[in-house]
């Protein structure tokens, strides 16, 4: 906000300016000097008379050059106190709006005792200004670590701190504030204390860490089979594109792949129900998780009754492992007449997406082809 004082005009009293002034000054001396001159050397009395009336006329404005400015002097004490008390409504005005203030307002000395504590401070902590001015500041930190960094940061440099703080309100609770410092300045320049002003973000903060959570969720949900909660065949392309790649950039990496199609799937359906035929699919889901390594090996729901382990730094001999322990976890549960027929195929150097999930599927193929439940090496 700016504040416009009216400045007094250059005018003084009489009404003249500064410049005016001097100028009939100098002609009124000038008008006595010369009928005083004339009358030394002529020795007229008209010229007598003249200087006597220059002298008058002098006076006059001796006299009124004295009076304009003492009243100036005295126009311009009555301004500066004119200011003083505008200056003093001024600051009452905003102490006042700092006090009412729903924002978090307070000031520290620099010894960290609490000085004022704001109406918005009070709403947010609990505490009235009678409870918690001249308090040591550590009564609403919730780490001191906090507590020293932000005094010795705004003390010690003099800068303005903006910092994200936890804190502590009179019931307990753990409010997260937004907080910025500076440091107080007496008039003689010395810091002595800072005034702390505070943003309650701990509902915004909530929402955020909420709507990061419903993305993740979201991100997750693309990428899932809500059945089995294996992953689906879309994140499949993707991932078998970039393991791929991966290869191409290090062929000394191997990648295998296990095709399985659950035999006999259609009967169970139809024997026992398509709510059998579920809890069959998520079974099946369940035993790849637990066969395959966390965090490396990748499992999916390919479509159907089909699905497909990714497996990298594995050459096929290992994923035959991976396989049949599949397959024997599976067999456990005998379900119906159901089955697994597998493929496995190891991807060549530079072999592309297309050619080994083709060879994979044919090796499959060729398990149902020469009996069911059993695997096949492409
Ligand atoms: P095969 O031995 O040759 O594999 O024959 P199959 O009986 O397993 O039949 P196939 O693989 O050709 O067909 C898979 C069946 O799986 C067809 C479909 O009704 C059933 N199916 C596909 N998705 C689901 C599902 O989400 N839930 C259930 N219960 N059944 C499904
Ligand atoms: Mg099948």
């Amino acid at each position: 906000m700016q504040i416009t004082i009216p400045i007094g005009s250059s005018k003084d009293f009489s009404g003249l300016s500064r410049q005016q002034t001097i100028t009939i000054g100098a002609v009124m001396f000038l008008a006595f000097l010369i009928p005083l001159c004339c009358l030394f050397f002529f020795h007229s009395v008209i010229m007598l008379i003249a200087v006597l009336l220059v002298c008058i006329g002098w006076t006059l404005f001796a006299v009124l050059w004295v009076y304009s400015h003492i009243s100036r002097y005295a126009q311009k004490i009555s301004k500066a106190q004119q200011l003083t008390r505008r200056f003093q409504n001024i600051s009452k005005y905003f102490e006042s709006i700092m006090q009412d203030s729903t924002d978090i307002i307070f000031s520290v000395d620099t010894d960290g005792f609490i000085l004022k504590f704001n109406k918005g401070a009070q709403i947010h902590f609990g505490y009235s200004q009678e409870e918690i001015v001249g308090k040591p500041l550590a009564y609403l930190f919730v780490n001191d670590t906090d507590e020293r960094k932000i005094l010795s940061a705004v003390l010690l440099s003099g800068k303005s701190v903006n910092e994200e703080i936890p804190m502590k309100t009179r019931s307990g609770n753990v409010i997260l504030l937004n907080l910025s410092m500076s440091e107080m300045k007496n008039d003689n320049n010395q810091i002595i204390g800072l005034v702390v002003t505070a943003k309650d973000i701990t509902e915004k903060k909530k929402l955020e860490m909420e709507l990061v959570k419903k993305n993740e969720l979201l991100g997750k949900l693309a990428i899932t089979d809500s059945l089995t909660e294996l992953y689906n065949s879309r994140h499949f392309h993707d991932q078998i594109k970039r393991e791929l790649s991966r290869m191409r950039r290090n062929p000394g990496r191997k990648l295998s792949l296990i095709l399985l199609d659950i035999d006999h799937f259609k009967q169970l359906n139809d024997t026992e129900g398509h709510q059998m035929g579920d809890h069959v699919l998520r079974s099946l889901g369940q035993v790849v998780k637990v066969c395959i390594r966390k965090d490396v090996d990748l499992g999916f729901r390919y479509g159907g009754d089909e699905f497909v382990i990714m497996l990298p730094d594995t050459d096929k001999a290992q994923a035959k492992v991976v396989a049949e322990r599949i397959q024997k976890q599976f067999s456990a549960f005998k379900f119906g007449n159901t089955g697994l027929s597998m493929g496995i195929a190891e991807a060549f150097p530079d072999e592309d997406e297309q050619s080994l999930i083709k060879r994979a599927d044919e090796a499959m193929y060729r398990s149902k082809k020469e009996g069911r439940s059993r695997l096949t090496m492409a």
